[in-house]
């Protein structure tokens, strides 16, 4: 499979001269002004990047926030950041870690291979020490003696070697638990335990950088969610979310891989799936397994209202770019949301596989 193409620095993002710079800030900040949006370096950096019109997906993202919200979502301004001004220092990052993973792996063979050699030379040392007591002849002459003592010494430095070696062997094994700890953090989002955005987004373009033939794609969305929250509170809001991730990773097929794309909206990678009936059977697993879902109060252990979600689902095509595939699938889960929620739809003119 062929790399995806390397995400920019930021050098390369931004290479105007200053004036064009200044040109640009000037655009930047009436737009901010116009959307109320509060200047911070976050927002300052997105709206740049929205004025230099590289990045057509996330002026499409922005213009779709400022119209959806009346204040702009923090958490979604860190996203875009993320996604779109620092994912190639991002890169980088994991790109060392990854270095820092595979150097460890190197030393912990080096030293396994270390402590197994001392060992057998213990062994051997032990051996001659103990054939060297034996009273062979009553008079030991004084080089044997020394030899004794020699050895007797090696033996000791062998044993403190080997003790340094084995504490040497469970910090390698810290630093790499800390390294995938830290791995894991930086791709799953901390509420579901499913993939983040960013990873998806990576995952989907390394996808779709190899053979696109059975590669699908499952868009769901969770239906009346801000009613559920309203109703109900957030932290029962996302109680529901922390379930509908279980959900997703207990139903996903080998190969497949669950993530969140933002807010109360989720993303499955299905790989071997070749068309859209095999890939409407997952989502309506899922969907089905959603709506059993029964949310309790804690407190009271009152069941609170069901929950559904619509689903949008999209086929790989030769030529597909991340953008054409979601926006395939984001088209679908439209029309399966226009149909009534609760609903699979597939991304062709067919009617709904479920009603
Ligand atoms: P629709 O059926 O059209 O999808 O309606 P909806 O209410 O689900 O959609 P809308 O886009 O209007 O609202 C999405 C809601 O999702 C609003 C927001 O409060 C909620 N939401 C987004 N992220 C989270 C989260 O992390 N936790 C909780 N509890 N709610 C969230
Ligand atoms: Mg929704
Ligand atoms: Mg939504």
């Amino acid at each position: 499979m062929s790399q995806p193409p390397k995400a920019p620095s930021l050098l390369e993002l931004y290479p105007e001269e200053t004036r064009e710079a200044a040109d640009l800030l000037k655009q930047a900040v009436p737009q901010m002004v116009r959307h109320d949006i509060p200047p911070n370096p976050v927002h300052y950096a997105l709206w740049y990047s929205y004025c230099q019109g590289n990045a057509p997906e996330l002026n499409r993202r922005l213009d779709k926030i400022v119209k959806d919200f009346t204040s702009f979502p923090p958490e979604t301004a860190v996203k875009l950041f993320r996604e779109f001004v620092i994912r190639g220092e991002l890169e980088e990052a994991r790109a060392g870690q990854q270095q820092v993973i595979t150097l460890v792996d190197d030393i912990e063979v080096d030293v396994q291979r270390s402590v197994s050699g001392s060992q057998h030379y213990q062994s051997s040392l032990s051996q001659g020490l103990a054939a060297l007591q034996e009273p062979i002849v009553d008079d030991l002459p004084g080089v044997l003696s020394d030899l004794q003592l020699s050895t007797q010494h090696m033996q000791e430095q062998q044993e403190k070697f080997l003790y340094r070696l084995r504490s040497a062997q469970s910090e390698i094994q810290n630093l790499r638990s800390q390294l995938e700890r830290a791995q894991a953090a930086a791709t799953l989002d901390s509420l579901t335990h499913v993939f983040n955005r960013h990873a998806f987004t990576r995952l989907l373009e390394q996808a779709l950088a190899g053979d696109t033939k059975g590669l699908a794609l499952v868009m769901l969305d969770i239906d009346h969610f801000k009613q559920f929250n309203d109703q109900y509170g957030h932290p029962l809001g996302d109680r529901v979310l922390q379930h509908v991730g279980q959900l997703m990773r207990e139903l996903l097929p080998a190969r497949g891989v669950a993530a969140r794309y933002g807010g109360e909206e989720f993303c499955v990678i299905l790989q071997d799936c070749f068309d859209l009936e095999t890939a409407g059977e997952f989502a309506e697993q899922l969907r089905l397994k959603i709506q059993a879902l029964r949310v309790k109060v804690r407190s009271t252990d009152k069941i609170l209202d069901s929950i559904t979600a619509s689903f949008g689902l999209a086929l790989a095509e030769t030529g597909d770019t991340f953008e054409s595939l979601v926006t395939r699938a984001d088209d679908a889960l439209y029309q399966a949301k226009r149909n009534g929620r609760n609903q699979i739809h597939p991304s062709t003119p067919e009617p709904a596989l479920t009603a």
